[in-house]
């Protein structure tokens, strides 16, 4: 009996030694993976410690599965998942090697990725890569070579637990970690390398896995039956062009800058005395200018990819994440599909961040843009170029204008300036005016990168103007979100020297809209919109019929454009009706409505803004578009692109 129970513990302690050396040869490895073949840009020593602890959890967890099992099973366990993980963690080093980005459940059955990579796996693997298997090889060895001897009985639940509750509790602790140093991590989803960077590759896998699943219960459930109700709504919804504007920019080149976090409150407004956008000031007051002050973001969580999803698609953002994230394979009939096969433009996005950000290099293919500039394209001179959000908008702007002139013309390109990006941090040197004095840091640092981004727009301008890009260009400048939120309400009534009312509030969400052409009859548009209503508007510049697809914006120039602009939280704005927080209040006045008969019509307009939004998440949601072909056009077929080998 005391041999039998010497022998027991005996034997689950040297599984227990051979488990434990295996988790810890698999932990020190995957931190080794990750710290040198994936670029995950690595800041500060709280990401470093995450980086480090983060494969500890998974390894000690997924290991210890082993655990249900009795006898040599445990074993075989052990060593099939241990296997398992290693060639999940090197088949995504040779998926990095390759594409810059990790394996994502919807791009791996993507067949074309996965003829790309299959087709050359040989010339992707290095000598050096049995490293990989090392720890796999010593653990078999002690196994074969009976080092390690095959001990029967299973380990005991206490030990079990113990160990399992380690695994959570690191696991749990690196998460909060993660959340504390950047917010709403897993909600918003960002970036698969900061998922890779805060959690370690394993449990980016089962996050992947999760919303991929997610995403794809929800097409499964859609049938083509629900696009009708969807084609019906968007029919009567439709408005018609502006006579006086359809067609005015037939086959000019279309250049959109999409304008980091620049506000509308910004156009005239004077720092002690001072301008702090003088270029954007003059251009839209230029004669050549259409200029809408009262064109409203509309964006969510997603914020920058919300705005880029809203204006390529006509369609809002989710509620939650981020389109870009969760639907980048879904079918959609985007601008650049569209005015490529309507009118023969080149498309092309311009980004100095990495092309994995908001998941863009998956989704711009699904739009059909024909090329994708990402910090790969440029070069970085120095660190004073580089900003937290990638390439400082001068550098960028100025290298992006030699790819530009290679473009074939008619082209429909878009920039994205990073600069002036929250907390607004900014060299000194690179600073023309002083900050703000509300003793906020990043409301008042927020009119320096302000300033940076006006003065790099204005040198774009000029760099087009050389190379007679301008002459035939129509260039569409907006703004994408706030940058200042709602946090910061205080230091704004310092800015605008006024309380911030609701209405107030609901007006700081103006953004910037310039459309800007030679020969375009200049003004400034007092309308409502918000940037739902900006594709419609520019297909009918450029003498494109949108009848005929599903788009809940309306033209901002056509005679009957609908004012009422939603929110993504269902509260909205009207020339004569604010909905804020589902109050109700007259825009002129800022009190709250009272009036019964004035109530009700707000009461409907509101029914029928979180019915636009609903119909709108449907169609993302289940993927609808997949089942209506507008008549003319050719679905989009995101195999045919490849930013990674592009050439000009
Ligand atoms: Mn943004």
């Amino acid at each position: 009996m005391r041999n039998l129970v010497k022998n027991h513990w005996k034997g689950t302690n040297s599984f227990l030694s051979f488990y434990l050396l295996a988790a810890i040869l698999l932990w020190l490895k995957t931190y080794m993976t990750q710290q040198t073949q994936f670029q995950l840009n690595v800041q500060g020593l709280l990401q470093q410690f995450l980086l480090f602890i983060n494969p500890l959890g998974s390894a000690l967890l997924f290991l210890g599965l082993s655990f249900l099992f009795n006898g040599r099973k445990k074993y075989v366990w052990l060593m099939v998942t241990d296997t398992l993980m290693s060639i999940l963690l090197y088949a995504n080093v040779l998926y990095y090697r390759f594409f810059n980005d990790y394996i994502t459940l919807p791009t791996l059955f993507q067949t074309q990725n996965f003829g790309d990579v299959s087709g050359s796996v040989p010339s992707l693997i290095r000598p050096f890569d049995f490293l990989f298997f090392l720890d796999l090889i010593f653990l078999f060895l002690l196994l074969g070579m009976k080092v390690v001897k095959v001990e029967g009985g299973k380990v005991s639940r206490k030990r079990a637990l113990a160990i399992v509750t380690l695994a959570l509790g690191l696991t749990c602790l690196n998460l909060g970690l993660a959340e504390s140093d950047r917010p709403q991590l897993l909600t918003r989803g960002f970036d698969r390398n900061y998922i890779v960077k805060y959690l370690g590759l394993y449990n980016y896998t089962i996050y992947d896995a999760v919303e991929s699943t997610k995403a794809s219960a929800q097409k499964v459930m859609a049938d083509s039956d629900d696009v009708i109700e969807i084609i019906n709504y968007t029919k009567s919804n439709y408005v018609e062009p502006n006579p006086e504007y359809f067609g005015i920019a037939e086959g000019k080149n279309v250049i959109f800058i999409h304008l980091e976090s620049m506000q509308n409150f910004l156009i005239d407004y004077q720092l002690d005395g001072e301008e702090v956008t003088p270029f954007l000031n003059r251009l839209a007051k230029d004669k050549n200018s259409l200029y809408f002050d009262h064109f409203y973001h509309q964006t969510a969580q997603g914020k920058t990819a919300d705005a880029e999803f809203l204006l390529e698609n006509s369609l809002f953002g989710l509620p939650q994440g981020a389109a870009f994230i969760t639907n980048g394979t879904n079918t959609y009939e985007a601008a650049p599909a569209i005015v490529s096969q309507t009118k023969g433009y080149t498309t092309a996005v311009f980004h100095g961040n990495s092309g994995t950000f908001w998941n863009r290099n998956e989704i711009y293919k699904s739009f059909g843009y024909d090329y994708f500039f990402d910090i790969n394209s440029y070069n970085v001179a120095s660190d004073e170029d580089l900003a937290e959000y990638g390439l400082m908008d001068k550098p960028f702007f100025e290298q992006s204008i030699d790819y530009l002139v290679q473009l074939p013309q008619p082209f429909y390109v878009k920039l994205i300036t990073v600069s002036n990006h929250y907390p607004y941090k900014i060299d000194e040197d690179l600073t023309t005016i002083g900050k703000h004095h509300t003793g906020d840091k990043s409301v008042d640092q927020y009119f320096q990168t302000a300033r940076y981004a006006d003065e790099a727009i204005e040198q774009f301008f000029n760099e087009l103007k050389e190379t007679g890009l301008y002459e035939n260009s129509i260039i569409i400048l907006y703004g994408d979100h706030y940058g200042i939120s709602e946090n910061h309400n205080d230091a704004m009534e310092t800015v605008l020297g006024t309380e911030v009312t609701p209405v107030v509030s609901a007006d700081l969400q103006r953004v910037p809209l310039i459309i800007h052409m030679p020969g375009l009859k200049g003004q400034t548009i007092h309308t409502y919109g918000g940037q739902i209503d900006l594709l419609p508007t520019v297909l009918h510049l450029l003498g494109i019929d949108t009848k005929d697809y599903i788009q809940f914006g309306t033209d901002l120039l056509a005679e009957h454009h609908d004012q009422v602009v939603a929110f993504r939280n269902g509260d909205y704005v009207s020339p004569t009706i604010y909905c804020i927080d589902g109050t109700y209040y007259d825009p002129l006045t800022g009190e709250e409505i009272k009036d019964p008969d004035l109530l009700k019509v707000a009461e409907q307009l509101k029914t029928k803004v979180e019915n636009k939004l609903k119909m709108s998440d449907e169609v993302i949601n289940g993927d609808l578009l997949r089942f209506y072909t507008p008549p003319g056009f050719t679905p989009v077929d995101p195999s045919k692109y490849n930013y990674k080998d592009q050439e000009l």
